[in-house]
């Protein structure tokens, strides 16, 4: 399963990477352009926050305090997407601080990461009211961004936390309920589904099935798995 890019392409964010290395003095396409190095990934990343500004495309930025752009090791393998940022989020403007991003982080630790080691963003970038799932037109004007900073960081595998990053990364209308533990395609990175860490919250005994989705990612990988429950 794949899709089409919104509004940028790999040709948008090639010229923008070109645009770096000319700005850097380089004359002539360097020889590992297709290896982006870290350094390099750290400024397109920073491109694309800079395209975000003060962002007015939808309407969630009229109750945000900050924009929650995503941020982990541009250099990783593993990313993980959730839905939008909740109350602590906005206030730090951080992805994944509240007691959901506990959880997430304690399967990343699980994992054998650290936090820092992957990457970790949202469908949109700022808070929904109430917490509520991003609308339609929400996720459509934010999923662009998203979109690059995968297409920038291109790690090997992504895990979509719940419905909303699988629903509108797959382009699917199954629940998570039906997806997950199943690899997918996304534009050629294997995408593992999984439930969000939210969920858990409510349903501590159902943690199992992530492990499980992980374990399978961390298989894929080629990573041993340290812990076996
Ligand atoms: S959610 Fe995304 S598109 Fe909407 S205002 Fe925030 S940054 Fe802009």
């Amino acid at each position: 399963m794949g899709r089409e890019m919104t509004d940028r392409t790999i040709k948008d964010n090639l010229i923008d990477l070109l645009t770096i290395y000319e700005k850097m003095g380089f004359d002539s396409l360097p020889e590992a352009v297709f290896k982006v190095p870290k350094s390099d990934k750290e400024a397109l990343l920073k491109a694309i926050r800079e395209d975000i500004g003060d962002c007015t495309r939808c309407k969630l930025h009229t109750g945000r305090k900050n924009i929650v752009f995503g941020e982990g090791d541009p250099g990783t393998r593993l990313m993980f997407i959730g839905e939008g940022p909740g109350a602590d989020e906005d206030e730090t403007g951080r992805p994944f601080v509240g007691r959901a991003g506990k959880v997430l982080e304690s399967l990343i630790n699980k994992m054998g990461f650290r936090r820092e080691d992957v990457y970790i963003a949202n469908i949109v970038k700022c808070r929904p009211p109430g917490n509520r799932e991003p609308e339609g037109d929400e996720i459509a004007a934010c999923r662009g961004f998203l979109e690059r900073q995968i297409q920038v960081v291109a790690p090997d595998a992504i895990m979509t936390l719940g419905n909303v990053s699988t629903k509108t990364l797959l382009s699917t209308d199954k629940t998570i309920g039906q997806m997950r533990g199943n690899f997918c395609d996304y534009n050629g990175i294997k995408l593992m589904p999984t439930y969000h860490p939210s969920y858990f919250l409510r349903n501590p005994s159902k943690k199992i099935f992530t492990w499980n989705d992980a374990v399978k990612v961390l298989n894929y990988l080629g990573i041993e798995v340290i812990n076996t429950k």
